[in-house]
């Protein structure tokens, strides 16, 4: 369906895209992962000419898509492109969003597109807003309209650029349920994502993109479980994390919390997971009689969705879980029973908990 011979993009000195030469079938759910400013939406931009290459050629169909003799706007609409920032119509209700284009550039009649519009948007759970204003839905709902929007046109292939970079994890799976409604309609997708969960779990091939090329692509199996090259492994298999420092009894308990709360949304761990890790510092903190230097670190591994919390305080040699005595023996059971492993060493004066947090 969509063909790329030696595409390249550059914006004056910068070659943000070299050499992409690859085909994407009918029917075929591509995701697009890598580095932030690798091209990945220029890649995208380009396929329906939203930025005019800088050489090589795009097939649509077989067509040749920097041909002079081709009909640019007709090609386009077979092409649907989902934004980060939704770009809805504020002035038009949801209905109106839906119905404007079909009938202003497929010629619709007002009546047949509304009824199009309607069961669009029943698809994507918002029949009950089709006479709402964008500006009364939350980002999510402006989200699922926006992909309404563009089905509404009938296109042959969906290009997503991270459609749920703006939303919060909530929102965030309620676009991905519909991305995976289309998917399951056969419908052909380009989707440049950061969401490696709907990569690994939707898509028939992964594009790693890297340094201006595909640097890597397969079927998810080999981009998450084995990536062959090196830059693939790194990224596949990076670790996130966060830390929080404390060096007063008096630390603030709530925004730690909260910080602690953000980094869980943020990963997509799920609400048990987020609140053993709240238990599991709670409790370690009533067992520590020092508080003059203590550093608590969470790591998140994307790939095997583990979780790591490293406890680290300064002080004499002191292992909390061990030291504690009879009254804390009830903390400590709670803490082992949300831990897979618990370590403890002692280190440039520094005792150090290292745990795996139970999924
Ligand atoms: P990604 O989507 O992978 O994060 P982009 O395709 O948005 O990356 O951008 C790739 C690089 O091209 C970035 O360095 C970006 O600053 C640059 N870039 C993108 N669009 C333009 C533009 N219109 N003019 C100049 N530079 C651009
Ligand atoms: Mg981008």
């Amino acid at each position: 369906m969509i063909r790329t011979e030696h595409l390249c993009k550059s914006f004056g000195e910068l070659h943000v895209l070299k050499d992409i030469t690859t085909n994407i079938k009918k029917g075929e759910i591509v995701s697009i992962i890598g580095p932030s400013g690798t091209g990945k939406s220029t890649l995208l931009r380009c396929l329906n000419l939203l930025e005019t290459p800088s050489g090589g050629r795009i097939f649509f169909n077989n067509t040749d898509l920097l041909a002079k003799t081709t009909d640019v706007p007709a090609i386009r609409k077979k092409m649907g492109m989902v934004f980060q920032s939704f770009n809805l119509y504020a002035h038009l209700s949801v209905l109106e969003n839906l119905t404007i284009g079909p009938v202003k550039l497929l010629r619709k009649s007002k009546a047949d597109a509304e009824r199009q519009a309607l069961e669009l948007l029943k698809l994507v759970g918002l029949a009950e807003k089709a006479a709402y204003f964008p500006d009364e839905l939350s980002g999510g709902q402006k989200q699922r309209v926006a992909i309404a929007r563009c089905l509404a046109m009938q296109p042959e292939v969906m290009l997503f650029d991270e459609p749920t970079s703006a939303l919060d994890p909530t929102m965030t799976s309620e676009v991905l349920a519909v991305i995976r409604r289309l998917a399951k309609e056969g419908m052909t997708m380009v989707i440049v994502t950061h969401e490696m969960e709907i990569a690994r779990t939707i898509s028939s091939r992964v594009f790693y993109m890297d340094e201006g090329f595909i640097y890597e692509e397969g079927p998810p199996q080999q981009i998450f479980e084995n990536p062959q090259r090196e830059k693939t492994r790194e990224f596949i298999n990076r670790v996130r994390r966060d830390y929080y420092r404390i060096t007063s009894r008096d630390y603030d308990l709530y925004e730690m919390n909260a910080e602690i709360e953000a980094f869980c949304e943020k990963h997509l761990l799920s609400k048990k997971t987020c609140d053993s890790v709240l238990l599991l510092v709670e409790e370690i903190l009533l067992l520590q009689k020092d508080f003059s230097d203590i550093t608590l670190a969470l790591a998140y591994s994307e790939k095997d969705g583990s979780l790591e919390f490293l406890f680290e305080s300064a002080g004499e040699p002191a292992n909390p879980l061990e030291d504690g005595e009879r009254d804390d023996d009830i903390g400590i059971m709670l803490i082992k029973s949300r831990c897979d492993s618990i370590t403890y060493k002692y280190e440039n004066g520094k005792n150090m908990l290292l745990i795996q947090v139970k999924a």
